[in-house]
């Protein structure tokens, strides 16, 4: 699979776009009632009470191991049935470089928008030369240009809740269905939402084991992996921007800012929705 469609490339701007004015997000509509992530699997896995506490333990067990003890109880445990998905920020970037150690086989896949900055798909590109490892790209059916002519604009300016679902979290749930377990790359302290993430849980929104081995990392843990290591990174990081979404939702943060500041700025919104129950 290769680089975008050049309908959805050519759409890309430079890298710094204007703040949005605030406004007011709706939320989307329920996922309709249907077998998926791991209720779909061959064989299907059920989060049966003793299922649940298997987890539970585990996660507590795991509290105190390295990301990368955690990604090896991943692998053992839910290989072949195991995934990642990365939008290829600082934490994916270290996740990915401990698994091309690991389990360089492990399906790793990355929520294509149409909306990705030029430099975060360029990242995918370094990822293959450096790891060998090829990030599936999972797109929404529409492209920019349809979506956006279905709803009469752009619609990240009116509703990025709508935005969100349509063009990440219905792409996640289909890319999930049939695994067992996905492995994400949040940070405990990267927010409230996030300060609550477990090591190992079960995500009932996409119905499937939620891995998380840098919960208990730091920013600084993060980025001292990459630079001893000379991981590849998102040039943007360099330019002012600590997390990179979507260009019409990420702008550069000022000195002092959370790191997350840069994100739906002026919006309500501080998250897309993965990782929020
Ligand atoms: S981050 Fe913005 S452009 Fe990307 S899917 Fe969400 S609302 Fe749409």
């Amino acid at each position: 699979m290769g680089l975008p469609h050049a309908s959805q490339r050519s759409s890309m701007p430079s890298v710094t776009a204007p703040p949005l004015p605030v406004l007011q997000v709706r939320s989307p509509e329920p996922q309709a009632d249907q077998l998926r992530g791991a209720l779909a699997a061959d064989p299907p896995l059920e989060p049966t009470e003793a299922f649940l506490t298997e987890l539970q333990q585990q996660s507590a067990e795991l509290e105190s191991a390295t990301p990368q003890e955690i990604l090896r109880y991943a692998v053992d445990r839910f290989a072949p049935r195991f995934t990642m998905a990365t939008a290829f920020g600082p934490e994916g970037m270290t996740l990915i470089h401990m698994l091309a150690e690991i389990a360089p086989e492990t399906p790793i896949f990355n929520l294509d928008t149409g909306y990705q900055f030029a430099e975060t798909l360029e990242l995918r590109e370094r990822v293959k030369q450096r790891y060998g490892i090829e990030v599936q790209l999972k797109r929404p059916d529409t492209t920019v240009e349809e979506y956006e002519a279905l709803h009469g604009g752009p619609v990240y300016k009116t509703d990025p809740n709508r935005c969100c679902f349509d063009r990440k979290l219905r792409v996640l749930h289909e890319a999930a269905r049939g695994m067992h377990a996905w492995a994400s790359a949040i940070r405990r302290d990267q927010s409230e939402d996030r300060s609550r993430a477990a090591i190992v849980g079960w995500d009932a929104k996409f119905q499937l084991v939620k891995i998380s081995p840098l919960a208990n990392w730091t920013k600084k843990e993060v980025w001292k992996l990459i630079t001893d290591h000379n991981i590849p990174y998102n040039p943007l990081h360099d330019k002012g921007y600590p997390s990179v979404g979507c260009w019409p939702c990420t702008r550069a943060t000022q000195l002092g800012e959370d790191e997350r500041a840069g994100r739906w700025s002026g919006f309500e919104k501080k998250e897309c929705g993965l990782h929020t129950a």
